[in-house]
C-alpha cells in the first residue's frame, strides 16, 4: 500500500466495485519562468481499475501538451515514404517474406483483398505473423478504410482457428499494431502483429487475476463495469454501439489512451457480418487516432481469450512523432519501474477525440 505525505486522495465509486482512485500532490518550487516566484506543481497519481497499475500525470504539462507537440520533419517522412528496400510491398511480399509449412496453412500465407499473412521472420512467440494492411507502403492509417482493415481482421481470425484446431491450448489471441518507428515499427509499410499464445502477457495476467477477484466478489466482469462506470460519468466516453464501447482511459498505460470493448464473443461465433461492425467501429476510432495525432507513432492491441475470463477489448495510445529529435517517451520510470508517466490529461483527450470521431 503506498502513502504519501500531504496527499489528498479522491476516489469516485462506480458500478459495481468499480473504484476510480486519484491521489492528488502538489510540490512547491521556485519558476526561474516566473522570476522565481513560488508555484505548486500539480501531480495526480490514478489507478488503473483493471490492472491495478498507477499512472502518473503532470497536470501543467496535460494542460499544455497540445503545444509540445513535435511537429514531423519532412525528411524523415521523405525517408519513410522510400521503398525501395521494402519486403511488404506488393512486387516483394511474394519473395522476401517467409511461409508456414504447408502443414499449417496450405498455400504458406493467407490473403483476402489487400491483407496478406506470413510468419514473422525474427518472432517472439510460437504462432507469431504479421499481416500486411496495404499495397501502399507509406499510409495514414485514416486513409486505410475499413474494407481493408476488416480483411486484416479476417485473416487473423482465420489463422487464429487454424491454430486452435491444432493446439486448443493456444487460446489468446493478440492483434497488435506499431505504426511508424516511434511505435517501435522497424517498416513503416502498415502492417499487424498477430500473436497466439498459451498463456496470457503480464498485463493480461495481471487483468485477469483481477478479474476473477472481482467476479467472486461482485458475481460481474470488472471491465463492462468500468466501461459502465465511464458512460455514466461522461468525463471521458467516447461512444457505444452495438458492437462496441469507448472510453479514453481513467489511468493511462501510455498517452492518450483510449479503451474499448467489443461486445461480442468476437473470434469465437462472430460471423462476416458481425466482424464487419466490429472493424467499422475500430477504424471510426483508429482513423479519429490518426487525425487528431497525424505522424505520429501509434500502438495498438486487439486482445482475445477464448476462456472469457476478460471480454475481448482494444487499447490505443499515441507515441512521440515522426521527428529526427523526438524525444521518447519511455524513460525510467516505464522501463525499469513499470510505472507510466503521461503528459496527456485523459480527460482533454476525450474532448479532441469526441470532435475527431
Ligand atoms: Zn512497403
Amino acid at each position: 500500500m503506498r502513502t504519501f505525505s500531504r496527499a489528498s486522495v479522491e476516489t469516485i465509486r462506480g458500478r459495481g466495485g468499480i473504484v476510480l482512485e486519484k491521489r492528488l500532490i502538489e510540490t512547491p518550487l521556485l519558476d526561474p519562468r516566473r522570476r522565481f516566484q513560488l508555484v505548486g506543481q500539480r501531480i495526480e497519481l490514478r489507478r488503473d481499475p483493471i490492472t491495478g497499475l498507477w499512472t502518473r500525470i503532470n497536470i501543467e504539462r496535460a494542460i499544455r501538451f497540445k503545444e509540445t507537440m513535435a511537429k514531423p520533419s519532412e525528411e524523415s517522412l521523405k525517408r519513410e515514404a522510400s521503398h525501395a528496400k521494402c519486403p511488404f510491398c506488393s512486387e516483394k511480399v511474394e519473395i522476401a517474406t517467409p511461409k508456414y509449412p504447408c502443414t499449417l496453412i496450405k498455400e504458406g500465407r493467407i490473403k483476402r483483398g489487400e491483407a496478406i499473412l506470413f510468419p514473422n521472420l525474427h518472432p517472439f512467440a510460437k504462432y507469431h505473423a504479421v499481416v500486411t494492411l496495404s499495397r501502399d507502403h507509406f499510409l495514414e492509417l485514416h486513409k486505410l478504410g475499413e474494407e481493408r482493415l476488416l480483411d486484416a481482421l479476417w485473416v487473423a481470425r482465420y489463422f487464429y482457428m487454424i491454430v486452435r484446431e491444432k493446439e486448443p491450448e493456444y487460446r489468446y489471441l493478440l492483434i497488435n499494431l506499431n505504426y511508424l518507428p516511434p511505435a517501435g515499427a522497424s517498416i513503416v509499410h502498415p502492417h499487424l502483429q498477430v500473436v497466439i499464445e498459451d498463456h496470457p502477457t503480464n498485463l493480461l495476467a495481471l487483468a485477469e487475476m483481477k478479474a476473477r477477484e472481482y467476479s467472486e466478489k461482485y458475481r460481474s466482469n470488472i471491465i463492462h463495469d468500468y466501461i459502465s462506470t465511464e458512460r455514466n460519468l461522461k468525463e471521458r466516453y467516447l461512444f457505444g454501439t452495438e458492437h462496441s464501447e469507448w472510453t479514453a482511459s481513467f489511468a493511462p498505460l501510455a498517452n492518450g489512451e483510449v479503451i474499448g470493448i467489443i461486445r461480442d464473443a468476437f473470434f469465437r461465433d462472430m460471423n462476416e457480418e458481425r466482424l464487419a461492425d466490429v472493424s467499422h467501429d475500430l477504424f471510426k476510432v483508429i482513423s479519429a487516432y490518426s487525425k487528431l495525432f497525424p505522424h505520429r507513432g501509434i500502438n495498438m492491441t486487439l486482445a482475445y481469450c477464448a476462456d472469457d475470463i476478460i471480454p475481448p477489448h482494444v487499447r490505443i495510445v499515441v507515441r512521440p512523432s515522426m521527428s529526427d529529435r523526438y524525444v521518447n517517451d519511455r524513460g525510467f520510470m516505464e522501463v525499469l519501474h513499470r510505472e507510466v508517466v503521461v503528459e496527456m490529461a485523459p480527460e482533454n483527450v476525450a474532448l479532441l477525440l469526441r470532435k475527431a470521431l
